[in-house]
């Protein structure tokens, strides 16, 4: 599905306005990032975490590369693709039980030549690697790409626009590598606010001030627009990522960005940002997942 180098390409990344009726009022202007914009389904916020991962691993000489996922991960999808791209051989540790059926993103990462190997549950919660890499030179990158690398790269996405120019930088969150990279970037009146993906997880404050270069920041997570957690969403999200491609023209996808918009939505609904805000969102990407649904749930 990928056949050279410039069907991936940073270039096409823009900021555009999004006007959502009856909220850009009170001189609220509200701006996306579209990291989505690099290519069709290779997610723009995971294809940033890796290049630092894919430096170390040159400057190493290691041409082998190993990374850890689920069935319907960004992150694989995206690993396979930078291998792919940059000559290194991939192999993706996935969680659970092989199904009859490989899901779509698992047929891409094969496709672009990524190794798979199926873990159980629990071996994968143990992060256990299989005896075949034992006497391979490999380099590790953890799972989501989380880790400082990870935030550096992620850090990058900020040269695509004027970031300093916001009160407000929206993102949505996995592993917090994405927000710790933006919070890295932002200066002092800037607020950087993360949406999690996930239920309760309240070891993400941590997860985030640990890449943090002035680990004082306090990171502001809000944890109340999960649908039901991170593999999870509701008729409601679905209806609302209908609604808002209606009005903007973007799409989203359903783990990450639909959870994002709504979470933004809903704070304007709410008055949370004061009047005069320049707010920013992240369009980090993720839009291949969105093939786990039913054809015909989502309009785009
Ligand atoms: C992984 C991912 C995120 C979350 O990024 P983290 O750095 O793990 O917090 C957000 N959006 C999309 C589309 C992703 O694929």
């Amino acid at each position: 599905m990928l056949t050279n180098k410039e069907d991936i390409n940073p270039e096409r990344i823009k900021t555009v306005p999004v006007v959502l009726p009856g909220l850009n009022n009170r001189n609220i202007r509200i701006d996306m990032l579209r990291t989505d914009l690099i290519h069709p389904v290779v997610s723009g916020n995971k294809w940033f975490k890796l290049q630092y991962y894919l430096t170390a691993a040159r400057e190493q000489g290691i041409r082998h590369l190993v990374t850890f996922g689920g069935a319907w991960s960004n992150h694989i999808h995206a690993s396979a693709a930078a291998a792919a791209l940059y000559d290194f051989s991939i192999t993706g540790i996935i969680r659970g039980e092989q199904a009859p059926l490989l899901s779509p993103t698992l047929q891409d990462a094969l496709s672009m030549g990524m190794e798979l190997r199926f873990i159980s549950r629990t071996a994968y919660r143990n992060k256990e690697l299989p005896a075949e890499l034992n006497n391979r030179n490999f380099l590790l990158i953890p799972e989501g790409g989380y880790g400082t690398a990870g935030a550096r790269g992620a850090a990058l996405l900020t040269d695509y626009c004027t970031a300093h120019a916001y009160t407000h930088i929206c993102c949505a969150v996995g592993t917090g590598t994405m927000m710790a990279g933006l919070m890295n970037q932002s200066g002092p009146m800037q607020q950087v606010i993360g949406i999690s993906s996930q239920k309760n997880n309240l070891n993400l404050e941590k997860a985030v001030t640990a890449l943090l270069k002035n680990p004082q920041q306090q990171p502001l997570l809000l944890h109340d627009y999960h649908f039901g957690g991170y593999a999870s969403h509701t008729p409601e999200l679905i209806r609302f990522m209908n609604l808002f491609y209606e009005q903007t023209g973007i799409p989203t996808d359903i783990v990450y960005t639909g959870k994002l918009c709504f979470a933004v939505t809903a704070l304007l609904e709410k008055n949370y940002f004061p009047p005069g805000s320049n707010i920013l969102l992240i369009h980090s990407g993720g839009l291949q997942g969105n093939r786990s649904l039913q054809k015909g749930t989502l309009i785009f």
